[in-house]
């Protein structure tokens, strides 16, 4: 410090720092006075330092809240995404969309189709966390999980208000749109949610049937075509037409490790690719 600087009150200052809501410069400012004393810093580059610090650390709270409210499986990231596995989807259109703009402001959606273990899940969360990453917010659920509480919230008669609290979502990620049961009361409130959302705020679907066996999910033709008109009317429609990933891995191990598959896995990965549907009926 510059020997005739006025003394400072670091308590006060730390107090006014709190009452300003700037945390992260209360917790550095002594640190970078020091550095900006001992290096000769003009004033305004200390106060441009001190700024840059107090919003890099807003902002990265903020992406950590989003993270945290999210609930987005684990692990499930673009870096450990094999692209190569799904040929009919690119990187650099995946990559686009992750930065969310031009699809997101006008609540267009992003809709994936494909068998079990194709991958739907991983990429869908993979996609959702690079746009929290890039400042958006973001929430994944099981469809059947939100069908639920959205049941719930009708019987409360808060079945709006519910829908209303999902608006704060730039994404809804609805995964396994398929296992719905067929019940009436369920999906008429994934309808109303999708009817709520429409043009308003995006919904990312994985799906196993394609919309022709839709009529297994909404049991009234009218609503199932209504549901779907909304819902492709402004959409990405990936078709992940791939076996899955885990029963080609298992092969693939086998034969890396100079054997053919044997009958032995062939059966095991068969069991796993029929458990795969039955966990998801
Ligand atoms: P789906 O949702 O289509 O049934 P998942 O996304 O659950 O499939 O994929 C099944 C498993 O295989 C998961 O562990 C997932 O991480 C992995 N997986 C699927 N496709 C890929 C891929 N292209 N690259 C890396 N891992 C993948
Ligand atoms: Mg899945």
């Amino acid at each position: 410090m510059s020997r005739n600087a006025p003394a400072i009150d670091a308590q006060r200052l730390s107090l006014i720092l709190n009452d300003l809501r700037l945390p992260a410069i209360k917790l550095v400012w002594s640190d970078f006075t020091t550095r900006a004393d001992k290096e000769g810093w003009p004033g305004a580059r200390l106060l441009a330092a001190l700024a840059e610090h107090e919003i890099a650390e807003r902002d990265r709270r903020r992406i950590e809240r989003h993270l945290g409210e999210a609930r987005l499986p684990p692990g499930k990231t673009l870096d450990s995404f094999a692209f190569d596995a799904v040929p009919m989807i690119s990187r650099a259109q995946v990559t686009a969309l992750c930065s969310g703009d031009g699809w997101l402001e006008k609540g267009a959606n992003l809709i994936l189709f494909g068998p079990p273990g194709g991958g739907k899940t991983h990429l869908a969360a993979a996609i959702g966390l690079a746009l929290i990453e890039n400042g958006w917010r973001v929430l994944f659920t099981r469809t059947s999980d939100l069908v639920q509480k959205l049941q719930v919230a009708r019987r409360e008669l808060a079945l709006e208000a519910a829908i209303a609290k999902l608006d704060k979502y730039h994404l809804l990620v609805l995964d396994d749109l398929a296992y719905v049961t067929k019940d009436q009361a369920e999906t008429s409130v994934l309808f109303e949610l999708i009817s709520a959302r429409y043009e308003r705020r995006s919904t990312l679907i994985t799906a196993n049937q394609p919309f022709g066996e839709w009529n297994r999910v909404f049991p009234d033709p009218a609503m199932t075509l209504a549901a779907v008109d909304r819902l492709v009317h402004h959409a990405t429609i990936f078709e992940m037409n791939v076996e899955s990933y885990r029963r080609r891995s298992a092969i693939q191990r086998q034969s890396r490790a100079g054997r053919p598959p044997t009958f032995a896995t062939i059966k095991s990965t068969q069991e796993m690719s029929r458990s795969d549907n039955q966990t998801c009926e």
